[in-house]
This record gives structure tokens, sequence and C-alpha cells, in this order.
């Protein structure tokens, strides 16, 4: 079970396992062992140390492997007598073991295409992103679209944000889209605006805003639903290789940071029909719980598919709806005004009327639901809906997810936790976007990315990147959540600090109760599958400020050893 109180069971372990666990315990204390008929092990790690996160035995030595599943967890004499002659053994030579972490809210396929595909503008200056879009411009015939990604206007040496102006100069001849890394704004050139017929004359649209200069003339930055007209022009016609390639990149990329385990929270039918693509041909590292889009919810139903129909590598997830708009580009709608912006609170992007909808069809056709609040405003709104529709509809073991869920207060908290919701906050942003959290005060940071309020009330709270709007190491995760100390030594919302230990349970046990797969990961313990990873320092023992250092020795997903250093 993840951390505290938990109104709702948490569903059922195979009985056998149960059974025989306790039976072995009667003769040897000290070790745990499956209960599955295969009792030969294929390898066996030793001499290390393994923080399991399982309660009954938090630290052990060694664990036996066969099947893709832990077969028994212990101390190295119990675990090492089960070895037969064709067991494989690893001398760990004293290293650190965690389960493998779990990234309970990222954007993995949307990613992979991208840097398979666009310009990666985590660049820092204006001038290193006009050269990077110059040169694809000379390899893209002209007319044709030039798009970037991961821009961060916060992160150029100029401190200001790209202009009309900056991408005309670098690229005149090509309609030009750069996207913040957050996702929810982006710049454009002349040649765009053109191509989609917008004029300083085109009123903003309800939820978005072209960014304007003094006489009304566009600047080239575009929020939140402007991007519409946009996203109908660029090019999405990725083949079906492309998409297969991209779960593959991407899923090369997160092991080798030791992820293994990631949800896709905002996944599309053609994302579903990669990921199961890239594991067909063996090529997935990771396992991924898939949520769809609403505007797939239809067909979905019609379908018969509903959440938690896959296998242990590919798994439908929750229907993702939302609410507001961003903490990193400051679109998200708060109840007290930006910080120097007196009459700016955000954007609401899906009023409460229209949420109920989505989301009462999703619930009524027996799915899980994740909804993007960000801004205490949309919290209560999303609350609104969850409670109306339990009232209206009880449902077992519903699971409600908060996706980000950042800005909160003592009776949001209070109304979470007597609907036993899940909340997914980022678990990078205090370190990686500390020079945003101006824009939201000293104050109000000790009630954002509150995982120290959320542990307390008994609320199930995940670890989360949203990659690509937060870097998705988890070594990264771990030192901000526990410090809450930016990369410029900035702290921020102090009273939000938890433990090494909280966060990594957090990292672990809690995102698998989130995908409902608390019965099969997030710990390492006898009939759990057998993902792990290798650290090359022990993050309980090390400086918090050093955590992020920890190199990640070895990755292991159902038995394979997926990255070596
Ligand atoms: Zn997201």
């Amino acid at each position: 079970m993840p951390n505290g109180r938990l109104g709702e069971t948490s569903g059922n372990r195979i009985p056998t396992m149960r059974a025989s666990r306790r039976d072995f315990l009667k003769s040897v204390p000290g070790l745990t062992l499956a209960g599955i008929a295969v009792t030969r092990p294929e390898l066996i790690l030793h001499n290390g140390k393994i923080r399991t996160m399982d309660r009954r035995l938090p630290l052990a030595e060694a664990v036996a492997i066969s099947g893709g599943r832990f077969l028994a967890v212990g101390d190295n004499e119990d675990v090492l007598r089960l070895a037969t002659a064709s067991t494989k053994k690893i001398n760990l030579a004293g290293a650190t073991v965690v389960p493998g972490f779990i990234d309970a809210h990222t954007h993995p396929v949307y990613s992979g295409i991208r840097h398979l595909r666009w310009v990666d503008c985590d660049l820092r200056t204006i001038s290193a992103i006009q050269d990077a879009i110059r040169a694809k411009a000379q390899r893209t015939p002209p007319g044709e679209w030039v798009i970037g990604f991961k821009y961060d206007d916060t992160k150029t040496s100029e401190r200001r944000k790209l202009t009309r102006k900056d991408l005309d100069e670098a690229v005149p001849d090509h309609p030009v889209f750069i996207e913040h890394r957050g996702g929810h704004t982006a710049y454009v050139n002349s040649a765009a605006f053109a191509a989609a017929g917008i004029t300083k004359t085109t009123p903003d649209p309800p939820g978005g805003r072209f960014d304007r200069g003094p006489a009304g003339q566009l600047t080239g930055g575009i929020a939140e639903t402007a991007n519409k007209p946009f996203w109908k022009l660029i090019p999405t016609d990725y083949t079906r290789d492309e998409y297969r390639q991209g779960a593959k990149l991407i899923s090369e990329m997160m092991t080798r940071t030791g992820i293994t385990s990631v949800t896709d929270a905002e996944g599309t039918p053609d994302f579903l029909r990669a990921y199961q693509d890239a594991r067909d041909a063996g090529e997935m590292l990771f396992r991924v719980y898939c949520f769809l889009v609403y505007d797939s919810l239809d067909e979905m139903i019609a379908a018969g598919i509903r959440t938690r129909l896959g296998d242990n590598r590919v798994r439908v997830g929750a229907i993702k709806l939302v609410c507001d708009g961003s903490i990193s580009e400051r679109t998200a709608r708060l109840s007290e005004p930006y910080v120097g912006q007196p009459d700016y609170y955000g954007i609401l992007v899906t009023d409460e009327d229209e949420l109920y909808e989505q989301a009462r069809q999703a619930h009524y056709a027996d799915w899980q639901i994740g909804t993007h609040a960000n801004g205490d405003v949309a919290i209560d709104i999303t609350l609104r809906v969850y409670e109306r529709l339990r009232r209206e509809h009880p449902r077992k073991d519903t699971r409600f997810r908060l996706e980000h869920c950042t800005v909160i207060n003592d009776s949001l908290v209070e109304r979470i936790r007597a609907l036993h919701a899940i909340v997914n906050p980022f678990s990078t942003y205090v370190y990686y976007h500390g020079e945003k959290m101006v824009h939201y005060g000293e104050e109000r940071l000790n009630h954002m990315f509150a995982v120290r309020s959320f542990l307390d009330a008994g609320i199930v709270v995940t670890e989360t990147s949203d990659y690509p709007p937060g870097p998705f190491e988890p070594m990264m995760a771990l030192q901000s959540s526990v410090t809450r100390t930016d990369s410029n030594g900035k702290l921020w919302g102090p009273k939000q600090r938890i433990t090494i230990e909280e966060a990594l349970r957090v990292a672990t046990v809690n995102g698998a109760y989130a995908s409902y797969e608390e019965d099969i990961k997030g710990s390492i313990e006898p009939g759990k599958l057998a993902d792990l990873v290798v650290l090359g320092k022990d993050p309980v023992e090390v400086d918090p400020f050093e955590i992020i250092n920890i190199p990640i020795e070895r990755t292991m997903v159902n038995g394979r050893w997926v990255f070596e250093a």
C-alpha cells in the first residue's frame, strides 16, 4: 500500500504467493520467497544494499530473479542457497539497489517523435536558437514548416521572450513554430501568421491569447487555444514506423536514468499503437500506462475498451481532461494574481459545465479520469466535478487523478483526501524551473508542489516529470523534493520538504498505485515484476545536494538489463 490512509482496498494479490510466503517465513527468518512454480533462479544479485520499499523487509542483501519476476529477497546466505548450477550470480559489491522509478505523468511518444523530427531548442542564447532553425530551414523545402521544441524563455541569456522579428531574421521563407517546453505557448514568425490567416485585427480566441505590441501588432507569442490554428497546419503525417521509433528512442533515453515505468499522460490511438509496435518489436524498454485524450473516448467506448486493459508492458490508462494552463508558462488559473501582474490570474481552458460533461461520459463508462489542474481555481472546479460524479454515480476504486495539482490550500487538501483522489505534482520544477517561481512568490511556494501536505493528509502522491516541460531524471526529482532548492541554490517553499525515504516511496510504490499496479510493481518483493535500478551511491546516505550526481549504473526491466553504464 502506498503511504497513508486509503479508504479503498487495493485489490487482489495472488493467494498462493501470500500463503507460501507465510509458510516459508516460518522456517527462514529474514527471507521472503514467492510461491510461484519456478524455483530455480536464473539470476541472483547479492552483496548489495537493497532498499526494497517492502515494509516487511525494507533492507536486503540479495535478490533472486526468475521469469522476469523477483523470486526471493533476503540476506546473502539465504538467497544464494537457492542457486543451482545454471544460476548466474552478480556480486553487487555493496551497491545500492532500489525499485525501478515510475514517472507517473510524462509524454513519451510525443517527445520521442519530437526528438526524431524537430529542432531541440533547449539552448542558452536566442542567437543559438536562430542558428539551429536556420540550419534546419536549409534542409527544408521552401514553404514547409520549421518546428522547434523545448524552447524556454527563462533559460536564454537575453532574459526575454523570442519574438516574431527574431524568427523572421533567421528564417524568412518558411513558416516557423517554436514550441515552449511547457507545450502551452509557442512563438511563430510572419510566414506562420500569414499561413494561418491571423492578422493584428484577429481577436484573441476564448481560452487563448496572441501577444501584442502597444499598437496591437502581433509580436509572435501565442498561448493556449491560440495554438489551434497552427496545429491544424503543422504536418503530423508521421508514419507508423516513426511513431514506433519515437517510442523506442524515448524508452532508451528514460531507462538510462533509472525509469522503468511511465504514464503517458496524453496518449492518442497512434501513441497506443506505437507502444504496442515497439513492444512487439522488442524495442520498448519501459512499461507504459497510456492515458487517452478525450477526443478518442467515443471510439474507445465503442470498441469496448476501458482503463486497465492490456498487459504488464502496455496498459490502457485514464481519460485525460484539461482544466487550466501551465505553471512553467505562467498560464495556470490562480485565485490570487501573478506577482507583479495585479490583473492577471492565468487561463481557464475548459469551464466547469464542459468539464463535467466530459468527465461524466468517461466515469459512466468505467474509465479512470486524470484532469490537468494546476491553479487552485482549476483544482476547485475539478474536485467539484469529481464530487458530483461520486454522488451521482458511485463506483468502486475510482482513483480519480489530479494531474499536477500545483497550487493548493487546506480545504482543497481535505477534499482530495475525502475523495481518495491521487495527486501527481511536478517533481523537478523547484530544481529546474526556479527562475519562474518569482512569478508565484515565496509565500505561495509553500503551497505549491505540496508533497509534504499530501503525505501528511494520507493522500497518494506520485513522482512526475511531465517531460518535456520538466526534466525526467529521477535523481533530480529526488533532490528537488528533498531540498526544495533550485539549481542556483535558492530555497522555494521549505514547508513542503520531504525526507529522502519518503521521496523514494513516492517515486516507486505510489506510482504503481496510481496505475492500479501496486500488486505487480513498485517494490522489490517476491512475485513482483523484476524492475530495479543499481545506483552508484545510496541516496539515503549522501548529502541531499549531491543526489543529482548519483550515477545510474544499471537498469533492469522484467529481469533483463536494459541499461548498463
Ligand atoms: Zn502533461
